[in-house]
């Protein structure tokens, strides 16, 4: 596999508007991510924490204040023509508003269709085959409903068979199922592995959910963002089974279980204080200090790097070789 996308120490500071009017606010700081064909990554941590800036700039929809944007090794920022196109697809968490209400299913899929060059009297059997791919069936019945017709999941599906008309060679999906109904998330989370597996799309899944970042990227990777930095990443399974990093042990801690008899022994992390501090005024030194119950002195005053701990395992903290065995029950 080769490096699709990449982000080279990523920095976004929105100076005026509605973040902050005078001195900057820095939403993400010296971030960097690769994508490779075909892998997924999934972008996880609270809301607020830059996760969605992020799958901005890595769509090309927002130019980083610092930083490198690379797909497949040019910097979409510098290249002329090509270079300023956006790099991906975009699906986001509100289908309907992704959707146009006045028009069918049909003229949502043709007008993209027509547009990369399928001919006229081909577009009705490319949009029937397009929503049997999605899983749209019987496509006939669909094809002259509306939006406000179709259910949460139907229009997910309806999105994301307009998002592969272009071929991308990545999607970023921002909380794609979390308006979406318990017992159908699963079905849209098989429809990305689908998208994944035959057409060999990556994927950045930004996501607040745990569990639904393990079953779509189990074979992949995840990285966790807190306060505009990433502060864990590797391997998903590695990660999650040995997460090393205060901020995730408490998110796992934190998680409900289905099981009432783990749920009951699971210790539960207790945070110094609930609440993130801004992200408009993040706290120097480690930005997770304020909250960290295994915090020091000087994880207020230094700010640690992300360190490799093993197979591409790398965790942004001081005192890793010193915490506490990781155990959730
Ligand atoms: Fe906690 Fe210090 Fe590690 Fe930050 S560096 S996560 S405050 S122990």
């Amino acid at each position: 596999m080769t490096e699709l996308l990449q982000l080279d120490d990523v920095q976004m500071v929105f100076e005026r508007g509605w973040i902050r009017k005078r001195r900057g606010a820095w939403a993400i700081s010296g971030v960097s991510i690769a994508i490779r064909e075909g892998e997924i990554l999934a972008l996880a941590g609270e809301s607020g924490c830059g996760k969605t800036t992020l799958g901005r700039i890595a769509l090309g929809l927002l130019r980083p204040t610092a930083g490198r944007v690379l797909y497949k090794g040019k910097d979409i920022w510098r290249e002329k023509g090509d270079g300023l196109r956006p790099t991906g697809q975009l699906v986001h968490q509100d289908s309907y508003s992704a959707l146009n209400p006045v028009r069918t299913v049909y003229q949502t899929l043709s007008a993209p269709l027509r547009r990369y060059g399928v001919p006229r009297n081909k577009l009705k059997e490319e949009v029937k085959k397009l929503l049997e791919f999605v899983g749209i069936m019987p496509p006939e019945y669909f094809l002259n409903k509306y939006p406000y017709h179709l259910s949460g999941g139907m229009r997910q599906r309806l999105v994301f068979a307009r998002s592969i008309i272009p071929k991308p060679g990545f999607i970023v999906t921002d909380e794609p199922v979390s308006m979406i109904d318990a017992s159908l998330r699963l079905s849209i989370l098989d429809l990305m592995l689908k998208l994944n597996r035959e057409l060999k799309i990556a994927f950045l899944y930004i996501t607040h959910d745990l569990a639904t970042a393990r079953y779509f990227a189990q074979k992949g990777k995840i990285a966790i963002m807190y306060l505009g930095k990433i502060v864990e990443e590797g391997q998903m399974e590695m990660v999650l089974e040995q997460p090393l990093h205060p901020y995730l042990r408490a998110l796992l801690s934190a998680a409900p279980v289905p099981d009432p008899e783990i749920a009951r022994k699971k210790k539960l992390i207790q945070l110094k204080e609930a609440e993130p501090p801004s992200a408009e005024a993040p706290p120097p030194g480690c930005r997770f200090h304020p909250r960290c119950p295994y915090a020091h002195e000087v994880c207020g005053k230094e700010e640690p790097s992300l360190r490799d701990f093993g197979e591409g395992h790398r965790v942004a903290c001081h005192f890793v070789d010193t915490l506490p065995p990781w155990r959730l029950i």
